[in-house]
């Protein structure tokens, strides 16, 4: 479990190679949300699910 959160927290752009910033928009507290500052790239850590969902070129 302190793994999957060290990889979430250490996650980058595959495109641009930024460092994911945290969305504090969350629409819940549970989900946690990181996004290329460009939008590249958003990926979503749900901890009651244990599950990732990642996408790419958000708009
Ligand atoms: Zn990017």
């Amino acid at each position: 479990m302190m793994s999957l959160f060290k990889t979430l927290f250490s996650e980058k752009c595959p495109e641009c190679k930024k460092t994911l910033v945290t969305d504090k928009t969350a629409f819940m507290n549970s989900i946690v949300k990181k996004s290329c500052p460009d939008n590249h790239y958003q990926k979503e850590y749900h901890p009651a699910l244990e599950t990732y969902v990642e996408s790419n070129h958000v708009s």
